[in-house]
């Protein structure tokens, strides 16, 4: 007997018939002797919704409202799956996360996980319950509602995993695994049967919506066994083929995947771009710009600086599109006067296209191939990033397709290597 934590995504979830095969699912689970908890999301399009009704009444409208709100979603399809199992035999219970409690700080809309209390998880499990606990969603220290990010029912599952010290974490999603890059975009992509923590990490902080970079974060910090696999199978699927099936994410570099350069192509385009045109080249002058944006909470990315010319240098940076209007107003109030920058430019047409691969610690010239491919297909490289295990370049977005096509085929990831834990 395992006990072993499921999560299903909004498509999985997102029709009655769906709600049902979850259900079927998740009883296979349980009558072969499992402890089961089931984290489900809001039924496809529902949390959207809810956050238009707001949008409809204000632009601007409360976070901590916004959060009463967009909860609902999956508070409606806990109680759904808990009726689903209950129809066909399976003693259920649904919880939300201020009755778990699931503890997170106050940042409304990107709340935290602080702590998850596993007790009464514990006592319905061991009273031979299936648990659903609503995903994406906790409660602050002082009660009010809080949700975790879009895309956040995944860090509950693997939040909730670490508390109840779960064998397993199963991610099931509309995909049948993690792929060489997102299926939709190419069609030829493959399906990793492997992939190491530290890629998966780097694959969705740059932009692999498969998992919340955040549920990658938990994983890695207690080292949840955390699969990612198809909802859409037949869910009478035997279990011991279903819990070999998709993607694993491992914690132990093997050989196998050393063999892979480049694992993985990921995109984003939530990037724009902010540039001081002809400011000072002296000390201080990077922190007299990053240090305002800092303050006013918001995240940057890529940073690049111009050798300076006369004196003078051009400086770019680049922030997610929703912090872009705030970080335009502190640069151009605030920075531009007071460091005596000539100009401000902006761009909200960009986005960033990454490659990722553990084997490229130890080989050389993976970047030279990259910036190759992309000016065969005559693609501009804005601004380049890059770590141990990642080159990432920002590009007029218009491109993003074409460049992860092009990136895709010159880095071989449609072929089926011999040797790369593809299966
Ligand atoms: P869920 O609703 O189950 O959480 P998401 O839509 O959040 O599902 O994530 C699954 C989607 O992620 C897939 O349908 C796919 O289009 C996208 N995706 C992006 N990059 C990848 C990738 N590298 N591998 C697999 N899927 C990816
Ligand atoms: N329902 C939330 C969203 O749409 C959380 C999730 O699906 O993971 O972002
Ligand atoms: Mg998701």
């Amino acid at each position: 007997m395992a006990l072993i934590v499921h999560k299903y995504g909004g498509t999985s979830m997102g029709s009655i018939e769906r709600i049902k095969n979850v259900a079927k699912r998740v009883a296979k689970w349980h009558r072969a002797g499992h402890q089961v908890v089931v984290v489900p999301s809001a039924m496809s399009g529902e949390t959207n919704r809810l956050l238009g009704l707001a949008n409809e009444i204000s632009e601007t409208p409360d976070p901590r409202e916004l959060d009463m709100l967009a909860s609902t979603g999956e508070q409606a399809s806990s109680a759904l799956l808990a009726i689903a199992l209950q129809t066909i035999g399976i003693e259920s219970k649904s919880f939300t996360g201020w009755q778990v409690p699931i503890k997170t700080d106050d940042a409304y809309t990107k709340a935290r996980i602080r702590s998850i209390d596993a007790d009464r998880i514990k006592r319905e499990l061991n009273q031979g319950k299936v648990v659903v606990v609503t995903g994406f969603q906790g409660v602050d220290e002082d009660n009010n509602i809080t949700t975790l990010g879009r895309g956040g029912s995944d860090t509950s599952a693997v939040a909730i995993a670490a508390a109840i010290k779960a064998d397993e974490c199963l991610i099931f999603t509309d995909v049948d695994g993690v792929y060489t890059t997102d299926p939709r975009i190419v069609p030829e992509a493959k399906r990793l049967n492997v992939i190491s923590f530290e890629e998966m990490l780097e694959m969705a902080s740059l932009g692999s919506k498969v998992l919340q970079i955040r549920s990658v974060e938990f994983a890695g910090k207690y080292h949840v066994p955390l699969r990612v696999l198809s909802s859409l199978t037949d869910p009478d699927l035997p279990i011991e083929v279903e819990k070999h099936s998709g993607t694993l994410i491992t914690y132990e570099e093997n050989s196998q995947m050393e063999a892979a350069v480049v694992s993985g192509i990921a995109f984003s385009r939530d990037e724009a771009k902010i540039t001081l045109l002809a400011i000072p080249d002296k000390p201080g002058i990077a922190f007299g710009i990053i240090g305002p944006i800092a303050d006013a909470n918001i995240d940057i990315d890529m940073i690049i600086q111009n050798q300076s010319v006369n004196g003078t240098t051009d400086f770019s940076f680049t922030v997610s599109k929703a912090d872009f209007n705030r970080a335009v107003q502190v640069i151009k109030e605030e920075v531009a006067p007071k460091i005596g920058a000539k100009d401000v430019f902006v761009e909200q047409q960009v986005c960033k296209v990454s490659i990722v691969g553990i084997g490229m610690k130890s080989h050389a010239g993976v970047a030279s191939r990259m910036f190759a491919t992309l000016a065969n297909e005559n693609i501009n490289i804005e601004m380049v990033s890059t770590s141990e295990i990642k080159t990432s370049v920002l590009i007029e977005d218009k491109y993003m397709e074409l460049a992860v096509r092009a990136l895709h085929k010159a880095f071989e990831l449609d072929k089926e290597p011999e040797n790369t834990g593809i299966n």
